[in-house]
């Protein structure tokens, strides 16, 4: 199938309130603007030159959305245009892209906390408890250059679909949690970023907001 038929297969049965953040990373800027054609507006890299490289030649309509791991020496160069920033795992990390921002002001970045949810040791994320450690201490509500939107993670790499739902029901709660202890009244605390090829169905059932696809949409990496 072509890249718009694939487009529209996963938008028919997307609930309102769940928006799809297509994966370009390593597919070139033609393929993006296939898909730009067809009408969509947010993109996924995990890799800062290559995105802010796809930046400077795209249309500046295009959301971007940075999924991979931040390296923090490179983080200034997206600051200007990254709409959201979904991998943040450390008061490190926060604390840098806060620093950033305010370095080349403006922009007050939006960034999600990365939750470890995968049985995989390899996948980046913090624990609950480290999380709920972080958001207990002030610290963070002094960083006036980023604001916490919400939560992202990734489940295990399993067909066992329990497996999966186990994992996104229990970032779910755990992101209920979060909210009603530290974002009871900021609205903006409300993505759920949680979701791909293989799993995005029962990520929207356990109450994913933000779904990042790449294969489905453009065919298997190289
Ligand atoms: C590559 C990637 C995706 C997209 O995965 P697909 O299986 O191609 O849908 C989603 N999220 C993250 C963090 C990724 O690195």
């Amino acid at each position: 199938m072509s890249i718009p038929d694939n487009l529209q297969q996963i938008l028919t049965d997307l609930p309102e309130n769940v928006r799809l953040v297509a994966v370009s990373k390593y597919h070139p800027k033609e393929t993006i603007e296939e898909a730009y054609q067809a009408g969509q507006r947010i993109f996924g890299e995990s890799r800062i030159q290559e995105m802010t490289a796809k930046y400077e030649s795209l249309p500046k309509d295009i959301e971007w959305h940075f999924i991979g791991h931040l390296q923090t020496n490179k983080i200034k160069y997206i600051i200007p245009y990254v709409s959201m920033i979904h991998g943040i795992d450390s008061y490190y990390l926060l604390n840098e892209t806060n620093d950033q921002a305010v370095k080349v002001g403006g922009n007050i970045v939006n960034v999600l906390l990365q939750i470890h949810i995968a049985q995989e040791e390899t996948k980046f994320g913090f624990n609950q408890d480290e999380c709920r450690e972080m958001l207990s201490s002030d610290k963070w509500k002094k960083l006036t250059g980023i604001r916490i939107c919400g939560m992202m993670g990734m489940a295990s790499n399993t067909n066992c679909e329990e497996q999966i739902r186990h994992e996104f029901g229990s970032l779910r709660k755990f992101f209920d949690e979060i909210k009603t202890t530290y974002f009871p009244t900021q609205s903006s605390f409300c993505e759920l970023s949680m979701g791909m090829s293989h799993d995005y169905h029962i990520a929207i059932e356990a109450g994913s907001t933000l779904i990042r696809i790449g294969n489905k949409i453009f065919g298997n990496r190289e």
